[in-house]
This record gives C-alpha cells, sequence and structure tokens, in this order.
C-alpha cells in the first residue's frame, strides 16, 4: 500500500494560525513579540532564508528587525550587534544566520545571545538544559520533527528511531530530545553516522527513520522495513535540464521506492522545511511570553 505522505505545509500551516491567535491574544495587552535577525554578507541561500522569516513574521503580526552588515563585519562589530538587541526590549528573539563568513568566529558570537533570547536553541545554556530534560529553546528543525510526528499520530513511546545523521543542528537534538523520559520522548534511539558499520542494519530495525545526512539516496527501499515512518530532512540539489533553474531539490530518501514500503512519509520539499521557519515564530512568542511573566 502506498505511505500516506505527511503534509509539512498544511501541519505548518495549522501551528501558524494558532501562533498567530496568541500573538493577537498578547496584544490586547500591549505586547508585540518581536524577532531580530542579523545577517552576515551576501550569501543567496542565507538571504532567501532570512527573507522567508521576515514575511513570516509579517504574517503573524510578529515585529521583526533586519540588520544585515557587511561581508567583512569584525569579530567585535557583530558582537556589538548581538549585545545591542539583547538590551533591546522590543526583540524577544535573536536569530544569527549561519553560516557565518569564515573570519568569523561562530561559538563566541552564539555564546554572546542572551540565552532567554536565544530562539534557535544554539546557546549552550538551552542545549545544556534539552539535554538535562530542563525546560529550553528547542532547536527549530528537530522540534519541527517532533511535531509533525505528533500531528501526523505517530507513536514515539516505545518506538525504535534510526536517526541518520549526528550534527549539531539535527542528528544529536532530535536523538536527544526522543530519549528524554518525558512527553513526546521515550523512544529508543540509534544514531548512525559515517563511521557506522552496516547502516542497513541498523535502519533495517526502525520504526521511524530521521534521514539528515545530506545526500540523495542514503536511505534506499530494500534498507527499511514494511510500514516504516520516514521523516526527510535532506534537501539536496540534483541537475535537472527539465527546470528552469537547471536543478531540482530533492532529500535524503529515495522517495518513489520507500512511497510504497512505508506508512508515513515526507516529502521534500514540503515536508520538514516548513516546520522549521514555525518553530522559529514559536520560540519567539514563547520568549515574549515570559518576558512578559505570562508562561
Ligand atoms: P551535516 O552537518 O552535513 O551532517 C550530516 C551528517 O550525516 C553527518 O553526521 C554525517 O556523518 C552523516 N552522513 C553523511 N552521509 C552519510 C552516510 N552516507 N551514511 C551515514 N551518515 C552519513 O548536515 P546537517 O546540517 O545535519 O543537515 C543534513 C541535511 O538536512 C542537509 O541536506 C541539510 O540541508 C538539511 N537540513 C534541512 C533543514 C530544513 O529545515 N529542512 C534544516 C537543517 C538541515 P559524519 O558526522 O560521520 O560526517
Amino acid at each position: 500500500m502506498a505511505a500516506k505522505i505527511i503534509d509539512g505545509k498544511q501541519i505548518a500551516e495549522e501551528l501558524r494560525a494558532e501562533i498567530k491567535k496568541q500573538v493577537e491574544e498578547l496584544k490586547k495587552d500591549n505586547i508585540v513579540p518581536g524577532l531580530g535577525v542579523i545577517l552576515v554578507g551576501e550569501d543567496p541561500a542565507s538571504i532567501s532564508y532570512v527573507t522567508a522569516k521576515e514575511r513570516a513574521c509579517e504574517k503573524l503580526g510578529i515585529y521583526s528587525e533586519d540588520n544585515r552588515l557587511p561581508d567583512d563585519t569584525s569579530q567585535q562589530d557583530l558582537i556589538a550587534m548581538v549585545n545591542k538587541m539583547n538590551a533591546d526590549p522590543k526583540i524577544n528573539g535573536i536569530l544569527v544566520q549561519l553560516p557565518l563568513p569564515k573570519h568569523l568566529d561562530e561559538s563566541e558570537v552564539l555564546l554572546a545571545i542572551d540565552p532567554t533570547k536565544d530562539v534557535d536553541g544554539f546557546h549552550p545554556m538551552n542545549i545544556g538544559k534539552m539535554v538535562a530534560g530542563e525546560k529550553a529553546f528547542l532547536p527549530c528543525t528537530p522540534h519541527g520533527i517532533i511535531q509533525l510526528l505528533l500531528r501526523s499520530k505517530v507513536k514515539i513511546e516505545g518506538a525504535h528511531v534510526v536517526v541518520v545523521g549526528r550534527s549539531n543542528i539535527v542528528g544529536k537534538p532530535i536523538a536527544n530530545m526522543l530519549i528524554q523520559k518525558a512527553d513526546n520522548g521515550n523512544a529508543t534511539v540509534t544514531v548512525c553516522h559515517t563511521r557506522t558499520k552496516d547502516l542497513p542494519y541498523h535502519t533495517k530495525q526502525a520504526d521511524i527513520i530521521i534521514a539528515a545526512a545530506g545526500r540523495p539516496n542514503t536511505i534506499t527501499a530494500d534498507m527499511v522495513k514494511d510500514d516504516v515512518v520516514v521523516i526527510d530532512v535532506g534537501v539536496n540539489r540534483v541537475e535537472d535540464a527539465t527546470k528552469k533553474r537547471g536543478y531540482r531539490l530533492v532529500g535524503d530518501v529515495d522517495f518513489a521506492a520507500l512511497t510504497e514500503k512505508a506508512s508515513l512519509i515526507t516529502p521534500v520539499p514540503g515536508g520538514v522545511g516548513p516546520m522549521t521557519i514555525t518553530m522559529l515564530l514559536y520560540n519567539t512568542v514563547e520568549s515574549a511570553k515570559a518576558a512578559a511573566g505570562k508562561s
């Protein structure tokens, strides 16, 4: 039987409608959640991500402040900008668009963000709290994946989840979130990476596969059991002469073949992607509520 598609766009829309209602409630008390965005340089992908985030804020009534800095910005000037936003009561969430140009020290910049405004969830304080199972800003992509699973009625508790990838932004945090002894956790998690011996051995045992390798066709149909749930995080460009731009976007899994075997699967695009920005907006509103003593 063909898999049911997990429609990330639709789920993101539902969640955004819920966030919008919260923003409207806050406005009755003259509270306007604010997101401060810092973009260094002219990387086209980063510009388009930042623009999408700002548009999403506008649609939901969230104030957004756009700070674009030149490619040769110094570490000192960038941290001064972060500190300015740390001190600005209009700003509840600070987003430094990554990657930064090579001459800048990313860790030091992330460390400079006030942890109570760290809506990306990358500050070591929030990472530590997340690992310890305490209340924290959760990183947006993994948090979005949990929401996709919950809203698609996938049982996480007791499931064997195989995560392919161990990056700081996807693989490690999603594995940590899923093993928490808490609602939305209690899974048994295996984390695979390029040094994993016999990847198919592990993936064949998965009830849920989260593919975050950044390589097309990392997971093929012969590597999974029937009725697996597949969350495809990968976003890869593959050449396609039939497309005007010369490429198309694919995920990390063989979508066509897995659709025949899985029970549920996310498409690329239109699966995990729309959830990432949505969870950023969610964190910004949570931060505004906390600042107003309303959480
Ligand atoms: P990353 O930092 O490049 O990490 C990739 C991970 O996958 C690494 O841990 C690597 O192992 C592992 N890996 C690569 N090839 C593998 C293979 N053949 N078998 C097993 N493991 C393999 O990537 P990332 O930042 O986590 O992103 C992963 C993908 O998700 C990318 O395509 C990215 O564009 C996409 N992404 C999408 C969103 C979204 O919102 N939709 C958000 C974030 C990322 P090693 O550690 O051993 O090198």
